[in-house]
């Protein structure tokens, strides 16, 4: 089964002598209920591949599946509620909303949505990702690192089927990374998730099932069942 596909994945962006070709040509399946780590130098197309996956960006070219439905060509209110119902989205920026404690920022999309989350599951997450004293803070009050296990929390927190990460642990020392990684890794293993993560480091990658490495918008190899030695 594929949680996700794409076929000719084109993404282009500007025109004439400035267009930068960000995806080209890009066929991927994302195997459902495995950990997929995504990585190759900056600029090469890994967050635009993540966005587009997951319905956030168009695509110039080519066609995207979610589950069994293409999105490619869907409108904003199918697509709006697509990402809510199936997809959970941790941005490299946190895309935290300042005015908002840490725990309404975990549970705005679920309050948008009139969902409520499991409290078992959320209580966890809340756990796992040692956040339970900063629940009352802001993001402004945060450092980086809780700010990212906010943003975590935010795409867990309801359980979505797909989870895409853009670096999440980008900003969190050994400790905190470990922690994460090993929380997406039984997300995948104890509940079937299917977690899609880029990052710039080996150790990271090495708790995934596959690794994709892209280059010059492309997928030039990948890597199954991988080590750190092996993705350095
Ligand atoms: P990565 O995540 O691997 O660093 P990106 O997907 O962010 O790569 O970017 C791929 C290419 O597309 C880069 O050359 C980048 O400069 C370009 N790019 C990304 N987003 C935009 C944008 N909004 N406008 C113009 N160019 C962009
Ligand atoms: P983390 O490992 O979570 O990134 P840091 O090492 O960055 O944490 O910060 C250590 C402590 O300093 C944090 O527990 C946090 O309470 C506090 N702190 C860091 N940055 C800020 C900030 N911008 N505002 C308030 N407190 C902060």
């Amino acid at each position: 089964r594929v949680a996700a596909r794409g076929r000719g994945l084109t993404k282009t962006y500007g025109g004439g002598e400035a267009t930068v070709v960000a995806l080209d040509d890009v066929d991927v399946d994302i195997a459902e209920g495995r950990f997929t780590a995504v990585m190759g130098p900056s600029g090469s197309g890994k967050s635009t591949l993540m966005h587009c996956l997951a319905g956030l960006d168009t695509v110039t070219r080519g066609q995207v599946w979610v589950g069994g439905t293409e999105i490619t060509g869907l409108g904003d209110r199918a697509l709006t509620k697509l990402r809510r119902d199936e997809i959970g989205f941790v941005f490299q920026s946190f895309n935290l909303l300042p005015t908002l404690t840490a725990r309404e920022n975990i549970t705005l999309p679920m309050d948008i949505a009139g969902r409520r989350p499991d409290p078992q599951w959320l209580e966890t997450v809340i756990d796992t990702l040692r956040l339970r004293d900063r629940l009352g803070h802001r993001p402004s009050q945060l450092s980086g690192g809780q700010q990212q296990r906010v943003a975590c929390a935010r795409a867990l927190a309801s359980r979505p089927r797909l989870v895409f990460a853009d670096e999440p642990t980008g900003n969190l020392d050994s400790r905190s990374g470990l922690e994460l990684l090993r929380f997406l890794r039984r997300a995948v293993d104890e509940l079937g998730q299917t977690v899609v993560m880029v990052t710039h480091d080996p150790r990271a990658a090495a708790h995934s099932d596959l690794v994709l490495f892209l280059a010059d918008g492309r997928i030039v190899d990948e890597m199954p069942d991988p080590s750190a030695e092996a993705v350095l």
